[in-house]
């Protein structure tokens, strides 16, 4: 990724930051949104999102599920300074959920500009592709192709 490239996906980022906060949802604290099959979602992320969520994330062990996230620990966030779009957007608050899908459309739609107008190709798909795309310090190499198109960062069937 270019320093250009970068600089203009963490303003995404910033501006995701300024709306959620200004819509202030609630936050229980569960823990439930970084836990995907049991609460019926998924985490879906750009290969940009990807790139710089691991370059300061903790060391993980691969394969990893689609079940959870390897980076919540004792029901927190280990990488909460480069967290992907979807843990900055969703809230499990059911009366933000009209806010939540307009903030996580002008997002996406924001990324893909970036990648247009950088000519990168846009890569899509579920948190655990990309984590298992990761080369091993072994050296093993656990690749699983990235799909190219999915709808939302996040989807629950009921607001959960
Ligand atoms: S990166 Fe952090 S906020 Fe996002 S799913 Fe993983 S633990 Fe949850």
């Amino acid at each position: 990724m270019t320093d250009d490239v970068r600089s203009e996906v963490l303003a995404v980022y910033a501006a995701a930051d300024a709306a959620v906060s200004a819509a202030a949802p609630r936050c229980d604290a569960s823990g439930r949104c970084c836990r995907f099959t049991e609460y019926g979602h998924t985490l879906f992320i750009s290969a940009f999102e990807a790139e710089i969520l691991l370059e300061r994330a903790p060391r993980y062990e691969q394969p990893v599920s689609r079940d959870g996230c390897p980076f919540q620990i004792d029901g927190l966030c280990s990488a909460r300074e480069n967290r992907p779009l979807g843990c900055r957007i969703y809230f499990c608050d059911p009366t933000y959920e009209p806010r939540m899908s307009e903030i996580t459309e002008e997002s996406l739609a924001a990324l893909k500009r970036i990648a247009d107008a950088h000519g990168t190709g846009w890569n899509y798909a579920p948190l655990h592709h990309f984590l298992n795309a990761r080369p091993r310090p072994d050296g093993a190499d656990t690749m699983t192709p990235p799909v190219t198109r999915v709808p939302l960062s996040v989807v629950t069937p009921s607001g959960g």
